[in-house]
């Protein structure tokens, strides 16, 4: 039976990364090492950061006057970086909050200087993205946080915010290299890497280089971006394993053709599921507004809640794993970031139809 993993994160990586790694586990490259077991001051290791780099840049065509940093502590971690390294400017940050995650991030910069939500779907469970023209954006924020992708809610933003000087910070820990953007609309960007770059404690930054220098004095060492954009990323000793697996990632994107060739496939793996829940009769469906529903994260509800275990037990057996959705959303979700292939999402469907038909 062939598996397919659905789940959120950490989520599946391409089957051809973990082969490679695998082949080079014990001796990379004739070099009678583990990446694990070389230093990450050696030339080995350099190599593969510096090719890693590379490719990045390349992918996601980001400009030279952006440095990228390989950092850890997560995401979550960014939400205290963020405001440390950037908020010193006004000392006030706006925050989208479109659902779990921007909602935390915001919380976390309350904590570092004056927090202004810029609007908020709370009201409605984050059900859609709140219209630009309803957002209340300050005069004199020192940038502007907004989250492209909703992991748990399942929203995803199909534009990018127009909010002129201020930079624009962003939290593309579940959207990142799924779609193109145009990085220089964006102050800072970063994504932990436990979905479509690689697995868990390595935590990717992308910022422009006017917004380094710039950290309040509490800020700790191991957060402050312009130690480590000095250090190429190595200020203290980096992920270097899981920067190795991001580097396999990044070629096998490249071998795909790039982001572009991938938003293709995501929007055709997202329409499957999308286009069934709009036409199942009810069976199932989509809790979110149609138009900011996430190619990532497909959230969905069964009618009658009753036949959730049954849902999951079955789908489990079918080798369709990890649907549950988060413990604060209910209901299902189907995460299908690249490297999930579109016989996995063909698979989930049959499953749906064929359960749907049985319990209908
Ligand atoms: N932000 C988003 C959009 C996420 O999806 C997640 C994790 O799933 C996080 C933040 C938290 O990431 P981490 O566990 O790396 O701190």
């Amino acid at each position: 039976m062939t598996i397919f993993n659905f789940s959120a994160g950490p989520a599946v990586l391409p089957r051809p990364v973990l082969e490679q790694a695998q082949a080079e586990l014990i001796d990379w490259h004739g070099s009678g090492m583990s990446v694990m077991e070389m230093s990450h001051r050696g030339p080995e290791f350099q190599s593969i950061i510096d090719e890693a780099l590379a490719d990045l840049r390349e992918l996601m065509n980001i400009p030279s006057n952006y440095q990228i940093l390989f950092l850890q502590g997560g995401a979550q971690g960014q939400f205290s970086a963020v405001p440390l390294n950037l908020i010193g400017a006004t000392g006030k940050a706006d925050y989208v909050n479109t659902g779990h995650w921007s909602t935390l991030a915001m919380k976390e910069a309350a904590r570092f200087g004056q927090v202004n939500e810029v609007c908020s779907s709370a009201d409605s469970r984050f059900d859609h993205i709140p219209a630009f023209s309803e957002w209340k954006l300050s005069k004199d924020a020192s940038y502007v946080h907004y989250t492209p992708n909703e992991t748990v809610g399942g929203l995803e933003f199909q534009w990018v915010p127009e909010v002129g000087d201020v930079p624009l910070v962003a939290d593309m820990s579940s959207n990142i290299l799924s779609r193109e953007i145009d990085v220089s609309k964006f102050g800072l960007i970063y994504a932990g890497a436990q979905k479509n770059i690689g697995p868990s404690g390595l935590t990717l930054v992308i910022v422009r280089d006017d917004l380094i220098g710039k950290s309040l004095p509490i800020t700790p060492v191991t957060y402050d971006y312009k130690k480590y954009a000095d250090a190429g990323s190595m200020y203290n000793t980096p992920s270097t394993y899981g920067i190795y697996l991001a580097g396999l990632v990044f070629k096998w994107l490249k071998a795909q053709g790039g982001v572009a060739a991938m938003e293709a496939i995501n929007v055709e793996k997202s329409n499957l599921l999308y286009h069934y829940l709009n036409d199942c009769g009810g069976f199932y469906y989509s809790p979110i507004a149609e138009a900011d529903r996430s190619r990532m994260n497909v959230v969905f509800r069964l009618k009658d809640e009753a036949l959730d275990a049954a849902f999951l037990k079955e789908s489990k057996a079918a080798g369709l794993l990890q649907l549950k959705g988060h413990k604060i959303a209910g209901g299902m979700r189907a995460s299908i970031y690249n490297a999930m292939p579109v016989e996995g999402v063909q698979a989930l469907l049959s499953f749906m139809k064929d359960f749907a038909q049985r319990n209908g």
